[in-house]
């Protein structure tokens, strides 16, 4: 791999795998979600914006000269760990969850700054742009989690005080 492109076009892949991570774990979240509606809500926003996410990478790679009908097998290769700490309906899974999701975001953030840094440097500027954007939404996600998560876990503890049945 002596040329930057491919080393953007296989990036791409990556992150077009973590996307597909992305909407599995967010959607097994949210349907197990039924006491924060605001949190279900927020996360059902970004499972639209995660699945358009997808699409773009996708003609990104295309627009890279990628073949894109392969690329299934590279889903699953990412983040073991971030379905292996949300797979698990423990008491506190929304907790964990939140958890789960937040570094899921920083992990997608870092990824996009990557992508927007090679694809400056191969002078694809249309793939700078789009991560740029797919960035900003990333971004918008995990700063509504950050703000968000003092509030989710402090009314976790006191539903559990109050002894109710169901705590996600
Ligand atoms: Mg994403
Ligand atoms: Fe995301």
């Amino acid at each position: 791999m002596s040329n930057p492109k491919d080393n953007l076009l296989d990036w791409l892949r990556d992150a077009h795998a973590m996307e597909e991570q992305a909407e599995q774990m967010l959607t097994r979240l949210a349907g197990r979600i039924q006491n924060y509606p605001e949190l279900k809500a927020r996360i059902e926003r970004h499972i639209e914006e995660t699945r358009r996410q997808a699409g773009v990478v996708r003609q990104c790679i295309k627009r890279c000269g990628g073949d894109t009908s392969t690329l299934k097998d590279a889903a699953g290769k990412v983040m073991a760990f971030a379905q292996g700490i949300s797979g698990v309906f423990a008491e506190d899974e929304i907790v964990k969850g939140t958890l789960a999701s937040y570094t899921f975001e920083h992990m997608e953030i870092a990824s996009y700054r990557i992508l927007i840094a090679a694809a400056q440097e191969c002078g694809d500027r249309q793939t700078a742009t789009d991560c740029e954007l797919i960035l900003k939404e990333e971004i918008a996600m995990a700063d509504w989690l950050e703000q968000n998560m003092p509030a989710i876990t402090q009314r976790f503890l006191q539903r559990k005080l109050a002894d109710v049945e169901a705590k996600h």
